[in-house]
């Protein structure tokens, strides 16, 4: 399926000059929404995970109907202050300042084989910043799955060791 026809493309926002990949019209579309998540399910199952690790927001739009086709957990990461438990964090850079992102301590057994999941592959930080977090608890990241990938950013780069799956290019 092309999904690009249902990808809106938001010019100048959040701020000029970035063009936004607006997700929220695939999902709109229940065929497209299912047939997207489904291929990453199809890749998942041949990775043979134990678990999906996807970051907030919409890395649990996406990530959370794929853990719940393969009958696996989810473990969301998330920016500081918002996990209610003991959480370890990472801290990593932004195009302009830093960010922190968090996942529970007892998340992630060690040894357990993780797919992270989000909407949009850019620079790579956020990914980065999840394998470290994955990587800290003993987890093994088998995969990293995107439904967009902004191949000029060169975020591929920052994860070459790692299998990727991105179902759209720009
Ligand atoms: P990065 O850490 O640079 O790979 O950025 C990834 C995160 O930023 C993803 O979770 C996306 O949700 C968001 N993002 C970055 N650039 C865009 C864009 N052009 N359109 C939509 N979302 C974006």
């Amino acid at each position: 399926m092309d999904y690009k026809e249902y990808i809106t493309i938001v010019e100048d926002w959040p701020k000029e000059g970035i063009k936004f990949k607006d997700i929220t019209t695939l999902m709109d579309n229940g065929k497209a929404f299912k047939s997207a998540v489904d291929e990453i399910v199809e890749y998942a199952r041949k990775l043979d995970i134990d678990l999906v690790v996807g970051p907030e927001a919409r890395g649990f739009i996406v990530g959370c109907p794929v853990s719940y086709a393969l009958e696996v957990g989810f473990a969301p990461v998330r920016k500081e202050g918002k996990l209610p438990r003991d959480v370890i964090k990472v801290d990593y850079g932004l195009e302009y300042g830093e960010n922190v992102l968090t996942i529970h301590k007892d998340a992630i057994k060690p040894g357990q084989r993780v797919l992270i999941v989000d909407d949009l592959l850019a620079t790579g930080g956020t990914v980065e910043a999840s394998i470290n977090l994955v990587e800290q608890l003993g987890g093994e990241v088998a995969g990293c799955a995107f439904l967009i990938e902004l191949t000029y950013l060169d975020g591929r780069d920052k994860i070459n060791d790692y299998d990727i799956l991105t179902l759209m290019q720009y």
